[in-house]
């Protein structure tokens, strides 16, 4: 039997491509400054894969293809990080009927399994700067999606001011100082989506572009 959880998230897969498809310019252009420019590029090929698995007459699991897929598939430092964030959420959301559950403990145990991997730390600008907020947003207990979403969209936003101490733009130095990180820029994204079955399209859609906003403004 599957979840609640798991079917809400499962519902949540073509969104993520068609939001990832039309942010991939600005995430391309973000991290051709403060990277080597595939950063887009991935997360949107990532999905089209996705989408291209799911299209199949014995189509897999929706969730468990994306898992799977960023995990095995997609390329850069952050495909198998976002795998691991994807894999913590798929977990939690398989032993979950609340959503809102999944959504806190997948972050939660994502955010720990890519720290234990990568070792950033908050304000090393990285996508541990837009989910570390996120976490700490949704607490122990309670509907805190909303405050998720904007912590998430205001730690990506903050990681302009920093200076690189993981990843490429490490070398970079102060050539990134005034643009958004990418990979934080992305998560905040995702989370965007992830908070739409609870709520609601507005919502994303204004933080969504609260954050594009930045980055076009600073290209
Ligand atoms: P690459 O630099 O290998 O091309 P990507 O373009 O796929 O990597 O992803 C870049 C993003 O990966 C960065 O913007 C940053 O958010 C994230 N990142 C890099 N190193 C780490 C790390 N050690 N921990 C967490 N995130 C990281
Ligand atoms: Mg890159």
């Amino acid at each position: 039997m599957t979840s609640e959880a798991m079917t809400t998230l499962d519902g949540t897969v073509a969104r993520l491509q068609e939001v990832f498809s039309a942010a991939e310019p600005a995430l391309t252009t973000l991290d051709e400054i403060t990277g080597d420019g595939d950063f887009g590029v991935n997360l949107r090929e990532g999905f089209s894969e996705v989408a291209d698995r799911l299209a199949g007459p014995d189509a897999p699991a929706p969730w468990d293809t994306v898992r799977a897929v960023f995990l095995d598939e997609v390329g850069g430092t952050s495909g198998p990080l976002f795998g691991l964030l994807f894999q913590s959420l798929g977990t939690r959301a398989a032993r979950s009927d609340s959503y809102v559950d999944a959504l806190r403990g997948g972050i939660s145990d994502g955010l720990a399994a890519i720290q234990r991997v990568g070792e950033a730390e908050v304000g090393d600008r990285t996508m541990v700067d837009a989910l570390a907020p996120a976490v700490e947003a949704l607490g122990a207990d309670g509907d805190h999606v909303d405050a998720m979403v904007s912590a998430a969209v205001a730690g990506a936003l903050s990681t302009a001011a920093l200076r690189a101490r993981r990843g490429r733009a490490s070398y970079l130095g102060e050539r990134a100082v005034g643009h958004p990180d990418p990979g934080a820029v992305g998560v905040a994204l995702l989370l965007c989506v992830l908070a739409e079955p609870v709520s609601g399209t507005e919502k994303s859609k204004g933080e969504r572009a609260r954050l594009l906003d930045a980055v076009s403004g600073n290209a």
